[in-house]
């Protein structure tokens, strides 16, 4: 008796939760225009950033990717003053 209590109160939880992942997985499978390559891609993986005035762009995950990949090759940029007083 208390087992199957127990699952009704999970089932309800369940319910109630149903809807806004259904939106999600929705919005998620919708698939969006990449502002970078300018091609239909799946949101999934991919950046929205929000500009002012409702502007919105979205970024790929293979645009992501590359330019994630881009800024790690970067080199360092020299630090200026930052070696006063602390010695190796
Ligand atoms: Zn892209």
């Amino acid at each position: 008796m208390s087992k199957l209590s127990k699952f009704n109160v999970m089932h309800q939880n369940m319910t109630a939760l149903a809807p806004m992942l259904a939106d999600n997985e929705y919005k998620s499978r919708r698939p969006q225009m990449c502002w970078k390559c300018q091609q239909d891609k799946p949101l999934k993986g991919g950046k929205m950033k929000f500009f002012g005035g409702g502007l919105r762009r979205f970024i790929c995950k293979s645009c992501v990717d590359e330019k994630q990949r881009a800024t790690t090759n970067q080199p360092q940029p020299p630090t200026k003053g930052n070696d006063d007083g602390i010695q190796p």
